[in-house]
């Protein structure tokens, strides 16, 4: 579910050329500004390898590897602790001035068996969104399911009606093509009925049954694991609803609910929130209040930006997405913020 592919390629050529230019040397001369990136992630691995959503895979687990040790020698990779500090507007003891976390949202299982294994023996704290009705579950997310009726589909045409037209032509437009415009077509506002999409849709595609055993999701005893291992866990609510669409009691029971089943299952305060989906209209200043009053003492959001000493607003903490970008435009992407303070996206 990311952007436009031609979008992307643009952006990854011109990272190529920046970086033959030498314009992150001139950068590296200006003093750093004092900011604090995060990076999202959701899953680590091969898209190739499975019949699911590609546009949730962020990086394979060696470019995940490079990617760690490119930022561990460029730039403070810190601890959610720290970056609470930050955001606190409070002194931390770091030397370099672009702070970096990582976090991943979701919780997929290769969040557990892939990325905690190469943060832990890297020595890098990941943050772990954890929408906990998820936790060790088989459920395929509304993304998930779609992705996985469209690769198995028996028709490579067919019509869709609800919530408005759309002609989809598996040969024609290929299946990435096909798959971004069923996903789009799926989060238009007039879709009042996501599980009346999802019918609809595997019967005009006649897709395959939908694999119901199959674990996705990590278990507690890995996020208990996780966190003797050093990683830090944060909620994604309970049900991943996005809460601009709930009215605020539902919104509250969101919330404190899943700080709840943290505190049984892992004996923690979970302090921070990551909004599901997190885009600008996914939340609203009614939720940033109730996440308050629910005890999280900062909340992240999914829209690029990055943060700035003494600006930042602890309930919309931006996040930037990491996912299938070129080596080039990652490195580019870091000295940008590096010394601009900036995101170049
Ligand atoms: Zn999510």
């Amino acid at each position: 579910m990311t952007g436009g592919f031609g979008f992307s390629g643009k952006r990854d050529w011109l990272a190529r050329g920046l970086l033959w230019s030498g314009v992150p040397f001139l950068l590296s001369k200006l003093p750093a500004r004092d900011s604090l990136l995060v990076l999202n992630y959701h899953r680590i691995g091969n898209p190739a390898d499975d019949l699911f959503d590609p546009g949730v895979f962020s990086a394979t687990a060696e470019e995940f590897d490079n990617q760690v040790t490119y930022l561990k020698s460029h730039v403070s990779l810190i601890t959610l602790d720290e970056a609470l500090a930050f955001i606190d507007g409070r002194k931390i003891e770091k030397t370099g001035r672009c702070r970096l976390l990582i976090t991943f949202d979701d919780g997929y299982l290769d969040n557990y068996e892939i990325a905690f294994s190469i943060l832990r023996s890297q020595g890098v704290q990941g943050v772990f969104f954890l929408a906990t009705s998820m936790v060790g579950s088989c459920k395929i997310p509304w993304w998930d399911q779609i992705a996985y009726l469209v690769k198995t589909a028996q028709r490579r045409r067919f019509t869709l009606r609800y919530p408005a037209d759309l002609e989809v032509d598996v040969d024609e437009k290929g299946l990435e093509e096909s798959l971004r415009e069923v996903l789009k077509l799926y989060k238009r506002p007039e879709n009042s009925d996501p599980a009346r999409f999802i019918q609809e849709l595997a019967e005009a595609a006649k897709g395959k049954e939908l694999p119901g055993t199959l674990r996705r999701f990590l278990n507690w005893d890995e996020a208990r694991e996780m966190t003797r291992g050093g990683m830090a866990i944060g909620s994604h609510t309970h049900s991943h609803h996005v809460l601009s669409q709930l009215d605020p009691g539902r919104q509250y029971e969101e919330l404190s609910k899943s700080r709840g089943i943290f505190k049984e299952e892992l004996g923690i305060e979970a302090d921070v929130l990551a909004y599901p989906v997190g885009g600008k209209t996914s939340f609203t200043g009614e939720t940033q209040k109730l996440a308050r009053e629910a005890g999280y003492r900062a909340a992240f959001s999914f829209y690029g930006g990055t943060n700035l000493q003494g600006k930042a607003n602890p309930y919309d903490v931006k996040r930037i997405g990491i996912g299938g970008q070129s080596w080039s435009r990652f490195r580019v992407q870091t000295d940008v913020c590096r010394f601009t303070g900036r995101y170049w996206p």
